[in-house]
């Protein structure tokens, strides 16, 4: 049968558009890279303009009623196929972009891209000067805009259909519940750790030669199984992974010369996010399905491998060894212990993105929580700077310096919308946890080999029930394929329980 749709005139009509398609927004996304990377800053408005073109001829292509009625007449292959086809999962996963993507207006998508234009630029300005009602009104159009957006998807919450353009199937209705169990369940935690002798993470911030972290992070990430040959590593201010197709998928790093964890760290987030998408298979390259299948599940693969393996005892126990080789005069009198307890130190801080893996989620937590609010109408742009700081006090116990530390740190708000903006932080923490003990449940070599600085079985096993599959599942139905169960917070807490209370030499709150 899968045959048969292959020859499908219809099938191959409507692979070809698709095709045509990503190459534009592909190209779109290359003079992306390249404005982020190495384009001189007096190129800034001409590449605005040239993305924005691309942009809109994909779309224009994408939303034509070809492209419907090509959908319609497939829709008998997708029900006679198997679910996981990649014919059935093709028609599947295109019918939904294309249902989503014709019920919003385009005149009312420019006014919106317009609009994020001019709030980022205030929003910059504002930053440096500490200053939030510069940026308000602007915050309050977008908190508008968004709403309208919402409006135009049936909905049970003004945010679902927010939410659901990053992470399919999540709703308020399940998100809600999930994250008020687990931030009552990490608030004992974090009080308890945070109330233990402080650790001592002086270590990191001494001077580390930009040349040698570079070194070293290559060796890492070689190591850990990024192909160099079908990617490739450069420098930007904001670190993020870029995929051109599943042969040029790339990694952009930054360095600080006084902070040894920044480049490291950040260098193996972007791995974990570009393993995801040097693994997808190539059968699905061209086509919609070729990237990962939610924010949620994309950023669980960049976590697990920051943290679950990065911050790990047995990957240091491996490569630390090496680290004092380059870092002689840094690392000579610090033992592999205080290292590994000096990168996983906790401590309350008013930054999200400097988080620690025990803080990370009350962080991202109150940003979600605070867009509901404001998006159900219960909390007006200009009371949002103290309903932040308020809830930074209940639940981290301090109030940021001003505003740019505070509610105007994170760019998504200004340079995006308000609404599905930050859960997926959070569930990827989560979807990390639980991934990774079913994959080490299903082989206990897989954690024995990352103590030997080897990673080949655990890349192959992601590789094998995540990455191939690319976009052919959702996150909820990935999660039950893989760990056999729905979503739950009891693998991270378990995680975070298990590492914490051995590194604070704790006795920590007992949670199920
Ligand atoms: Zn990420």
């Amino acid at each position: 049968m899968s045959t048969i749709s292959l020859c499908e005139p219809k099938y191959l009509e409507l692979k070809n558009r698709l095709s045509q398609i990503q190459d534009l927004e592909v190209a779109a996304c290359v003079l992306n890279w390249d404005q982020t990377t190495y384009m001189p800053t007096g190129g800034t408005y001409a590449r605005g303009r040239q993305i924005a073109t691309l942009k809109e001829f994909a779309h224009e292509k994408f939303t034509d009623p070809t492209i419907g009625q090509l959908l319609e007449d497939l829709r008998p292959y997708e029900k006679s196929l198997p679910y996981d086809s990649t014919e059935a999962s093709l028609i599947r996963v295109t019918r939904r972009d294309y249902e989503r993507a014709i019920r919003v207006p385009s005149e009312f998508m420019a006014k919106f891209c317009q609009h994020q234009a001019v709030s980022y630029e205030t929003w910059v300005k504002a930053k440096s000067l500490k200053d939030f009602s510069l940026v308000q009104p602007y915050l309050e159009k977008t908190l508008e805009l968004s709403r309208e957006l919402a409006s135009f998807f049936p909905h049970q919450h003004i945010a679902d259909p927010l939410i659901d353009f990053v992470d399919e199937g999540m709703t308020v209705s399940i998100l809600r519940p999930l994250f008020n169990e687990l931030r009552q369940k990490l608030l004992p935690i974090v009080e308890a750790i945070t109330s233990a002798p402080p650790i001592d993470d002086s270590c990191l911030y001494q001077h580390y030669p930009k040349e040698q972290q570079l070194k070293f992070g290559h060796t890492v990430i070689e190591r850990v199984g990024f192909d160099f040959q079908r990617g490739r590593q450069d420098e930007t201010p904001h670190p993020f992974t870029s995929s051109f197709s599943i042969g040029d998928v790339r990694i952009t790093t930054r360095v600080y010369e006084d902070n040894f964890t920044e480049a490291l760290f950040s260098t193996i987030h972007e791995v974990g996010h570009a393993l995801y998408e040097q693994g997808i298979s190539l059968e699905l390259e061209g086509t919609p399905l070729a990237e990962g299948s939610s924010s949620g599940i994309h950023e669980s693969q960049s976590r697990l491998w920051e943290n679950m393996v990065g911050r790990n005892r047995g990957f240091w126990e491996c490569f630390y060894p090496q680290l004092q080789g380059i870092f002689l005069k840094q690392l000579s009198h610090v033992s592999v212990s205080e290292f590994y307890r000096a990168i996983n130190k906790v401590a309350k801080s008013p930054i999200r993105t400097d988080a620690d893996e025990v803080t990370y989620n009350l962080h991202v937590m109150i940003r979600f929580d605070l867009e509901l609010a404001m998006l159900e109408g219960k909390l007006a742009v200009q009371d949002l700077p103290e309903a932040w700081n308020e809830r930074y006090k209940t639940d981290l116990g301090l109030v940021p310096a001003n505003d740019s530390e505070g509610v105007m740190q994170d760019v998504h708000w200004y340079g995006d919308m308000v609404g599905g903006m930050f859960q997926g932080y959070t569930l990827g923490n989560l979807i990390a946890a639980q991934i990774y003990e079913a994959s080490v449940k299903f082989d206990p070599e897989i954690s024995f080999g990352i103590e030997r600085g080897n990673f080949t079985l655990l890349h192959k096993w992601l590789k094998h029930n995540i990455y191939q599959h690319g976009r052919k599942y959702t996150a909820n139905e990935l999660i039950n394929r893989v760990t056999g169960k729905s979503l739950s917070i009891a693998p991270f807490i378990r995680y975070i329980q298990d590492k914490y209370s051995n590194i604070y030499h704790l006795k920590l709150p007992i949670v199920a």
